[in-house]
This record gives structure tokens, C-alpha cells and sequence, in this order.
């Protein structure tokens, strides 16, 4: 942990489509091989990136399944169109898409290209070694990857903020164990790197322990009252 070479790890955030998403390619600069988090929006900005900068796309990894992470059909939320996304990706480059296998249902059509995921899991990327960390609560299968220090945190984590918890498939129990357990426990120096534009580009996790209210209730209770009061489990 703490401060690394620069040519240690390639990272880069793209903030792409009207919803301040934020896409990220990480990999190994001497090995020339990066994987895409949450590829969506605009598939070719990502391509033509990677091919720029001389690196091979090799993966794709999905915080979690929602639209504007993994593209497809904006029907759920009463609008037409489609937003390209991993099936885009996977008809310009060959690659490997890791999910979580609570999720894996929600992305049809991969065949063998889909690799479902679990905590503690982890792939190698060139020299990186990046570990899969399941963040429920945001969706049933939410994930964040920690690579070289760095923490990318879909929808779980923003800077200041938190993913939301009255979607289907949320639940804000889960979100205050991984937000003040899960994540909480990684190191303050972590880098934090979010799914949105909400708060600014990049954090650390000590920096959220001290400052972002959602990672601060003091117990369970009074992160459900702020949150909406606690819903309701079904099932
Ligand atoms: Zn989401």
C-alpha cells in the first residue's frame, strides 16, 4: 500500500453519457493488457482509448447490472432506446466479462464469455493481481475491485454519498455492512475511484470514514431511519 511507481498500473477514468458515469480501464503498462469496468455509453471512446494508449482490452468487469453500467434497454425506467454497452464490447474486442453470480442471470447472451465471480476471488491482469470484494446493497451483487491500492466502487461507494437503497434488489441493511464492515475495514490510504461524477474524481477510504455521512452512523438503526425508515424485507 502507500505511494506506487507510476508504471505500476494503468488507470483510466472516462466519464461518459448523460448520467456522470464513470468507466475505467485497468491493467498493466508493461504488459500491455487492461480490462474495462463497466463498459457502457459510448463503446467506441473505450476502444479507440485503449488503442491509443497501445493497451489490448482483455476483460470486462461489472460492478453491478444496472443499464447505465452494462448497457441494454431503457424499458425498466418507461424510456425507448438502448444503451450500448458489454454486448457492444464484445463485438469489437474478444474478452472474458466477470460478474457476480448474484447477478449473472441479469446478463443474457454471453455464453462462455461470462465468468461468474465471487468475494475474495481475484484475476490477474499482466503483474496486477486485482480482487473481487462483494458490496451488496445497492443490487443483490454488487462488487467493488481492489487493485494496487486502488478501490473501484460502482454504486456502492460514491464520494460523500452512498448508491441508492429503494431500487429492486437493494437492500439498505446490506449497504451499511458493506459500506461501514466491508469497506470500512480496508485501509484509510486505499484510493478510491467511484461508479458517478457525484462528489469529484477520486477519494481515499480514510477520507470517506471521516467525512461521508453514510460510512459514520453509529449503528445499523440509524442508517436505516436516514435511508427511509428501514423497508420492509419481502422473501
Ligand atoms: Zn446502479
Amino acid at each position: 500500500m502507500g505511494l506506487v511507481a507510476e508504471d505500476t498500473i494503468y488507470l483510466k477514468q472516462l466519464e461518459l453519457g448523460p448520467m456522470q458515469n464513470f468507466v475505467y480501464l485497468v491493467g498493466d503498462p508493461v504488459a500491455r493488457v487492461c480490462v474495462v469496468v463497466d463498459p457502457a455509453w459510448e463503446i467506441d471512446t473505450l476502444v479507440e482509448t485503449a488503442q491509443a494508449d497501445d493497451m489490448a482490452i482483455v476483460g470486462a468487469l461489472v460492478t453491478h447490472t444496472h443499464q447505465d453500467h452494462v448497457g441494454g434497454t431503457l424499458e425498466d425506467w418507461g424510456m425507448s432506446g438502448r444503451i450500448p454497452g458489454v454486448e457492444e464490447l464484445l463485438a469489437r474486442v474478444p474478452a472474458k466479462v466477470y460478474v457476480h453470480k448474484a447477478e449473472r442471470e441479469f446478463l443474457r447472451g454471453f455464453g462462455s464469455d461470462l465468468v461468474k465471480v465471487d468475494s475474495h476471488d481475484t484475476l490477474a491482469v499482466g503483474r496486477l493481481t486485482l480482487t473481487f470484494l462483494h458490496t451488496p446493497g445497492h443490487t443483490a451483487g454488487s462488487q467493488c475491485f481492489l487493485v494496487d491500492g486502488r478501490l473501484i466502487s460502482g454504486d456502492t461507494l460514491f464520494i460523500g454519498s452512498c448508491g441508492r437503497t429503494d431500487l429492486p434488489g437493494s437492500d439498505p441493511s446490506e449497504m451499511y455492512y458493506s459500506l461501514t464492515q466491508r469497506l470500512g475495514a480496508l485501509p484509510d490510504e486505499t484510493l478510491l475511484f467511484p461508479g458517478h461524477n457525484y462528489g469529484g474524481t477520486s477519494s481515499t477510504v480514510g477520507q470517506e470514514k471521516r467525512q461521508n455521512p453514510f460510512m459514520r452512523f453509529a449503528s445499523l438503526g440509524d442508517f436505516l431511519q436516514a435511508m427511509g425508515g428501514g423497508r420492509i424485507r419481502l422473501a
